[in-house]
């Protein structure tokens, strides 16, 4: 079986262990019902719309309309 020869150093581990932080979301793109950026391949969290139509109900409109219930 391969095994590493030698212990790596701890600057070597913490090196490898800071690579994480680079993995950030810079892919926004607007929205094409409202403009808003949302992440592609994401419903808009704006208007709740994906491919052009209204998939989700926005929170918004559920809200008011609690309101007017009561
Ligand atoms: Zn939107």
């Amino acid at each position: 079986m391969p095994n590493p020869k030698r212990k790596h150093t701890p600057s070597r581990r913490d090196s490898r262990r800071s690579q994480n932080w680079k993995l950030e979301v810079k892919s926004l793109s607007p929205c094409g019902q409202c403009g808003a950026l949302r992440l592609p391949h994401r419903v808009c969290p704006a208007c709740g719309s994906y491919n052009g139509k209204i998939e989700v109900a926005q929170k918004v409109a559920k809200s008011e309309e609690g309101k007017d219930q009561k």
